[in-house]
């Protein structure tokens, strides 16, 4: 299985339905895009990531400490 986003290869079991084989919700261990596996998930190109751009991907701003 490869991650519809950035094609990577390793893919994680997140969450289970609770009777059991009815479906299951994967994420990429890579750029963390999540699927359930009743869904045929499709990206369009304009949304697909490559390594370098995950690797590449800006910090969100931390929060200042608070004014005393
Ligand atoms: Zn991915």
């Amino acid at each position: 299985m490869k991650c519809p986003r950035c094609e990577f290869d390793q893919i994680s079991t997140i969450a289970k339905s609770p009777q059991a084989g009815v479906w299951e919700v994967y994420q990429c261990d890579q750029c963390f895009y999540s699927w359930r596996s009743t869904e045929d998930p499709k990206v369009a190109d304009v949304f697909k990531l490559t390594k370098e751009q995950i690797d590449n991907l800006q910090v969100i701003p931390p929060v200042p400490p608070l004014e005393v």
